[in-house]
């Protein structure tokens, strides 16, 4: 089969984005653009993403970001062999923004639309990148989502683990207010964690040696609250908390991984090297890999981390994912929906 070339569009939360991929599954692929517009600024003074602005920015960025993206990639509309746009889980507003951009352009063009699944784009990225083959291992950690999935095929998925209350970016995000830093604050942790003794505080370990791989941060969260308000907190002590909250989500997240890493060899029957992919925006914190590599060298797993510019919400993993449905022949109509929930699998029972 001949490669294929397939335009990308990405509006599911604060990132409007777009990219042209080339390739064939299993990859790698050739990245030929990938443009993506941050919103963070807009959303700073709120300390978190507020959809209804969110929306109106994918409205206004939505346009500028296509052409831009079809100019680096030195292709017209003409030139691609479909279009793909997330279609959900996320927020509504942007999702409908990205998919209605998406299906005007396959109409106008006369090319065939995919309607992609957010999450399964994050899956699928290290074939990418990587040309990983099936089955691998992956832990989805972003601001939005935190999730332990078996990856055995292109609509094929195993849950093992999920959050029951914040996704761990969240976690971050909430825990950075709390400490008086700015959004988003994820990178403010791992930077402040850096000057801090993690020892000083005792932190809660959500979930750790619970059976199955779910995950819950709330708690964590609720923790750093009461030592904040406790009269004597100082802003001074504010890297040994940081310190102590990362180190507690590490621990969690490193334990979550091993219990799913042992569901997962049970039920592909690996016994030698398997891969964990670890993707999503949180995967950009580097104590946190230093953990997860520890996590597989002591189980004879390899940790691909594809570049965070990818790992991160982006238009190049919506343009991949859509390739490797479009490699199938499958491709949606113009009726296809919106959804702000879609999850990619049920938990194995
Ligand atoms: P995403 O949802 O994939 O767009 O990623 C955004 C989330 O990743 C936000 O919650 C950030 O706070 C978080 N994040 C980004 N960089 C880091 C980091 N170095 N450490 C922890 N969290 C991070
Ligand atoms: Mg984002």
């Amino acid at each position: 089969m001949a490669s294929l070339t397939v335009l990308g569009l990405e509006t599911s939360c604060d990132e409007t984005a777009a990219a042209v991929v080339r390739g064939l599954p299993p990859g790698p692929g050739e990245v030929l653009s990938n443009v993506v517009f941050s919103q963070i600024a807009e959303h700073a003074p709120y300390g978190g993403v507020v959809p209804e602005i969110a929306a109106r920015a994918h409205v206004e960025a939505i346009d500028g970001i296509v052409a831009e993206a079809l100019a680096v990639a030195g292709c017209t509309l003409a030139d691609v062999d479909a279009i793909a746009a997330t279609a959900g889980p996320g927020l509504i507003g942007g999702v409908m923004v990205g998919l209605t951009t998406a299906k005007a352009l396959a109409l106008a063009a006369g090319k065939p639309l995919i309607a992609v699944n957010h999450l399964k784009a994050h899956a699928l990225t290290a074939r990418l990148t990587a040309g990983l083959p099936y089955p691998f291992l992956l832990l989805l950690i972003s601001g939005g989502h935190c999730q332990l999935l078996g990856v055995e095929g292109n609509d094929a998925f195993r849950l093992y683990g999920t959050t029951i209350d914040d996704a761990v970016g969240e976690a971050f995000d909430k825990t950075a207010k709390l400490l008086g830093l700015p959004y988003p604050g994820g990178p403010r942790i791992e930077q402040l964690a850096r000057a801090g003794q993690a020892g000083r505080y005792r932190l809660p370990r959500p979930m750790l040696g619970r059976p199955g791989a779910d995950f819950s941060f709330s708690g964590l969260k609720t923790a750093v609250r009461q030592i904040v308000r406790e009269g004597d907190f100082v802003p001074g002590d504010a890297a040994d908390l940081a310190a102590a909250f990362q180190e507690a989500v590490i621990a969690t997240l490193c334990d979550r991984t091993e219990q799913a890493m042992a569901q997962f060899r049970a039920d592909f029957a690996l016994r030698g090297p398997a891969t964990l992919v670890a993707a999503g925006g949180v995967a950009a914190n580097g104590a946190i890999r230093a953990g997860l590599a520890r996590t597989c060298a002591a189980h004879d797993f390899t940790l691909e981390v594809p570049p965070v510019k990818l790992c991160t919400d982006n238009g190049a993993m919506i343009a991949w994912a859509g390739l490797e449905q479009a490699a199938t022949g499958r491709f949606d109509d113009l009726t296809v929906s919106p959804r702000a929930r879609w999850p990619l699998a049920h938990a194995a029972t």
